[in-house]
């Protein structure tokens, strides 16, 4: 049995976020019209590492399968996050191993790209200013990943340092040729912003209702387990509020579980699933001022498809040269 194998550099190379986004449609749209999965589990291992169990099977995408990931503190940048492990996939037909990814390139575009998609989605039509918070792998994945579903004229980076903000900017907006600043202030960021993506490791908030526009998308990201809460509970309380998976987010969504518990929301806020959306089966945005979450937990859906899509790619490729060389 041969069993494929992409590390990082081979998955950043093949998983381009146009494909991925589409990929991310479509896994999204199955998920919420296939059967139910199970809910990832994450192991406490020591004060420092966490062990994160993810199974799945997306009949949509012939495949089943699992992510495994330990969770750590990046010594090599304090203060931030190493997500090191393996997506495995399955062929659903014959229950043969497909495919063997590194975990952490493909969690760092298809969070961004499952983004983009829900961006596409929500966002007001006419929105032209993107503001980032958190300047890390996934404040850089996001910008590539949405300037893909909408032309913005400006974007900016909060975050907690500003000099981290400024150096992704510089970096990115010389390599991309679209203007990216960083802003001291998290304020003025949220409040000249039609989109906002949170994908900070905040414990506590660090954007507030009061900050956001009418009108303005926002991608909730950075919090992924019970505890760390990225915004405020009116903000919540506010919002249309839409789920990447509906289980998931009752279970383990923080921001949806402090404004619960403040008895602000009950578990019917969560009108749904961004897949209903893509189905046309749930309406999006629903008036030009409304404001709207997409609450992104990650979903093993979106690594399976992300690999059977990059693995797909792998297999073209591969043709392709056979027939180049005959
Ligand atoms: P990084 O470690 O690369 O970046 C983390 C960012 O958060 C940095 O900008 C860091 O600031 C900032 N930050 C850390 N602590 C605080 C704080 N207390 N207040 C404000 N900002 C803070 O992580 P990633 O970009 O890979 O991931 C970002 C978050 O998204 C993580 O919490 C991660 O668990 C989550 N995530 C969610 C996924 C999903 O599917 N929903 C998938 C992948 C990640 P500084 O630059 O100063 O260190």
């Amino acid at each position: 049995m041969t069993i494929a194998l992409y590390d990082a550099e081979r998955v950043e190379h093949l998983l381009d976020y146009p494909g991925c986004i589409a990929a991310m449609r479509h896994a999204m749209r199955a998920l919420s019209e296939g059967k139910a999965q199970p809910l990832r589990q994450i192991l406490k291992v020591s004060e420092t590492i966490l062990f994160g169990v993810m199974p799945g099977d997306l009949a949509a995408i012939d495949s089943f399968g699992a992510k495994l990931v330990s969770v750590t503190e990046d010594q090599a940048r304090p203060g931030r996050a190493r997500h090191r492990g393996v997506v495995v996939t399955f062929a659903a037909g014959t229950g043969e191993i497909g495919s063997i990814a590194d975990a952490e390139a493909v969690t760092s575009i298809r969070t961004a790209c499952a983004s983009a998609a829900a961006t596409d989605a929500l966002a007001r039509t006419d929105a032209e200013v993107l503001a980032v918070f958190g300047a890390g792998t996934q404040a850089e994945t996001h910008i590539r990943a949405l300037r893909h579903v909408r032309n913005f004229r400006r974007i900016v980076v909060w975050s907690r340092s500003t000099d981290k903000a400024a150096a992704l900017a510089t970096r990115l907006s010389a390599e991309l040729g679209i203007p990216i600043e960083a802003e001291r202030d998290g304020w003025r960021a949220a409040g000249e912003a039609d989109v906002i993506c949170t994908v900070t490791s905040a414990k506590e908030p660090i954007l507030f209702r009061a900050w956001v526009r009418e009108g303005t998308h926002i991608n909730l990201v950075g919090s992924s387990f019970l505890g760390p809460v990225e915004v405020d509970n009116a903000l919540v309380a506010e919002s249309r509020y839409i789920a990447d998976y509906r289980p998931g987010a009752l279970a383990q969504a923080s921001e949806l579980a402090a404004a619960r518990a403040a008895g602000l929301i009950t578990d019917d806020h969560v009108v749904g699933e961004v897949g209903a959306v893509y189905a046309g089966t749930l309406a999006g945005r629903e008036s030009l001022d409304q404001i709207t979450i997409y609450k992104s937990l990650g979903h093993v859906a979106q690594d399976l498809a992300a690999v059977s899509y990059l693995h797909g790619r792998a297999i073209t490729a591969s043709r392709e040269q056979i027939a180049d060389a005959s």
